[in-house]
């Protein structure tokens, strides 16, 4: 890894306010610039990553047990492949992508075509409430921005009106200079008066990344989306990071559920394997002996 520059530490914030407005904000910078440094991206998957692994911390943490996870997959056909962000209750977020290495020209904006990077298909959310089967909602993806298609998740999928605002500033080098984002929602039973309230708030903010650029914090940021409202109760701050928690445990736990005929044919043809992490730069080898005794665990779970 190398060394971060003068980055501010990440941040989010939390405010529910009386009238039934839930308020998230967050800085990203270092967690982006992190899965970008693990998965080598290009500029336009920089920002992709960085956007998706900032609502996933936004909306990890909305999530009530200590254990439950929540992950974003954005299947889309463009040339990026599967990009999936995962997050854990704490805001500890992960990334992959399928192809972190793609290059198209600037959208009509002249900005990164990171929905041109994504191309059209279907957003999963996947929740894991530690109950036998994951909740899965899915809806089409708007344009591959990630803040419209997760804008759409809720509105048709979970009946939730709510705004998200996400940036990824990259630079030249392709390091990112500044990452964040916000999410709005409006609970039931906001009256309209809040809700056109938080709609012009919103229509103030053109730019995240500039705003926190400009020295910005998370929590300056809440309360200019939460303008005229009233908090409920003290601002929450949660700090989010790039955390993979991958393990040699783990490593072994996926060459078990290969099943037995195939980790025979890894014995027989290579008689070592190496599992690579698909979310940080881990890899796992695995000699002669040990698959052996891995293949005799899968015997009897069989
Ligand atoms: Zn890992």
């Amino acid at each position: 890894m190398s060394e971060f520059k003068n980055y501010m530490p990440d941040q989010m914030i939390r405010i529910n306010t009386k009238e039934g407005v839930r308020i998230f904000t967050c800085r990203s910078t270092k967690l982006a610039q992190t899965a970008h440094q693990y998965h080598q991206t290009s500029p336009i998957v920089t920002a992709a990553l960085g956007r998706a692994l900032t609502a996933a911390a936004m909306m990890g943490i909305m999530q009530k047990g200590e254990r439950d996870t929540i992950s974003l997959q954005f299947r889309g056909d463009g040339p990026m492949g599967l990009l999936c962000a995962v997050s854990d209750s704490k805001g500890r977020v992960r990334g992959s992508v399928a192809n972190p290495s793609v290059y198209l020209p600037p959208n009509k904006t002249g900005k990164l075509d990171v929905g041109g990077a994504v191309g059209k298909g279907t957003l999963y959310v996947v929740r894991d409430l530690g109950l036998r089967e994951p909740y899965i909602g899915q809806t089409p993806l708007v344009n591959g921005e990630i803040a419209e298609d997760l804008t759409y998740y809720y509105a048709a999928s979970e009946q939730t009106p709510t705004a998200v605002g996400l940036g990824v500033l990259v630079g030249t080098d392709g390091s990112v200079l500044c990452s964040g984002g916000f999410l709005a929602q409006l609970m039931p039973g906001t009256s309209e008066e809040a809700t056109s309230l938080l709609e012009q708030n919103i229509a103030k903010i053109t730019s995240v990344t500039q705003l926190l650029e400009e020295g910005i914090t998370p929590l300056e940021l809440a309360r200019l989306l939460g303008d005229g409202l009233k908090e409920a109760a003290d601002p929450e701050e949660i700090q989010p990071e790039y955390y993979c928690g991958c393990s040699r445990e783990r490593a072994e736990k996926a060459l078990i559920s290969v099943g037995t005929e195939e980790l025979q044919s890894i014995l027989d043809e290579d008689h070592k394997a190496e599992l690579s992490c698909p979310y940080c730069d881990q890899k796992y080898q695995f000699n002669e002996e040990e698959l052996n005794r891995l293949l005799q665990i899968a015997k009897k779970e069989s």
